[in-house]
């Protein structure tokens, strides 16, 4: 939902350029600087898209034939089509998620495999900080660094996919680099969130970096004057990374705001991801409502099991969520 800001339009309009396919567009090399420095880590590579991000950092991580313990509600295994297993010859093992987001140390340690010739060689771990599905909770820094010791003792590397990390460091009030400090690999997403119109950042040692580059290059994102859009991607870092803040205060406002519409069940607030249910009604399906908010500028999206899903984001402002609450009471009386 979120376009570039005027900075960013300004900042792409004037980008400095070369050709990063062989690293000598300054503006990406520049980003990809500012975005290892914020994570704490070696070196960073900037991506098309959170999707090429994880894929990238699977496949540096594992080879074919391996596999990678994550959450069944993780964005990497319902909504990435797979990816690991279809490009790259990696099983997915899916353990359950928590309500917060978490995955239980125990579930980790049950699901890595034996030393047998039957079994795939288990290799990495998969963390998701904000958890979407799971209400856009944050990950604490603490069960970070709690599953990181228990993988790394087992011989496992971890990677969080961290497509809204800035909103869980903000939502836990603490640095971004605490919660990905013994992760060995972190994407995040400038778009989104952040309004970067295109790009997410993948992190880790040079090392990683170095081989996550050739695997990037094979899945096409070798990318030539990138810095058009690593341009955008320096605003979203320095302007809008540690503003999210205020997109959280306003989903609470919207949480409390629709909660006293009888009928309308709000989950618990975390971020700028807002879960609500609406009781079920034979005159209107949640596609009807979706369409009828549609109609009345309110974009909210239907999801299954009657759930919708709402964010707030840096073109919401405190009147938008006043006329979303309004609207959602007038939908609901039709
Ligand atoms: C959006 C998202 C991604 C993928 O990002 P795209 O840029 O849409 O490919 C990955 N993980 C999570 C948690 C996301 O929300």
């Amino acid at each position: 939902m979120t376009v570039p800001t005027p900075a960013m339009r300004r900042a792409m309009a004037q980008a400095e350029v070369g050709d990063d396919v062989y690293g000598e567009d300054p503006t990406v090399n520049r980003l990809e600087e500012m975005a290892a420095e914020r994570l704490g880590k070696e070196a960073a590579l900037l991506v098309t898209s959170g999707t090429q991000g994880n894929l990238v950092a699977l496949l540096s991580h594992c080879g074919r034939g391996d596999e990678v313990i994550l959450g069944q509600q993780s964005h990497t295994f319902v909504f990435e089509q797979g990816g690991m297993a279809a490009l790259g010859g990696i099983t997915p093992w899916p353990v359950p998620n928590q309500p917060d987001g978490t995955i239980r140390i125990g579930d980790i340690v049950a699901a890595v495999r034996g030393d047998d010739e039957h079994f795939p060689r288990t290799r990495l771990v998969c963390l998701e900080n904000t958890h979407n599905v799971c209400n856009g909770t944050p990950l604490s820094a603490e069960y970070t660094a709690q599953v990181a010791r228990h993988a790394h003792e087992l011989g496992l590397q971890l990677h969080v996919d961290g497509a809204r990390i800035f909103n869980a460091a903000a939502a836990l009030s603490v640095d971004v680099k605490e919660l990905v400090r013994k992760v060995d690999s972190v994407t995040f997403c400038l778009s989104k969130g952040l309004c970067a119109p295109v790009g997410s950042v993948l992190c880790g040692t040079r090392e990683f970096i170095d081989q996550a580059r050739r695997n990037r290059k094979i899945l096409g994102g070798g990318m030539r004057q990138a810095g058009v859009l690593a341009a955008a991607g320096i605003v979203a870092l320095e302007e809008m990374a540690d503003r999210v803040g205020e997109d959280h205060a306003r989903a609470r406002r919207l949480a409390a705001g629709l909660a006293e519409i009888p009928g309308v069940d709000v989950a618990p607030v975390a971020t700028n991801i807002l879960y609500f249910g609406v009781a079920p009604d034979l005159q209107k399906t949640p596609e009807d409502i979706e369409a009828a908010l549609r109609k009345r500028g309110v974009l909210i999206l239907a999801r299954v099991g009657g759930r919708f899903r709402a964010l707030t984001h840096y073109y919401v402002s405190d009147e938008d969520i006043d006329r979303v609450i309004t609207e959602m009471h007038a939908v609901l009386a039709e």
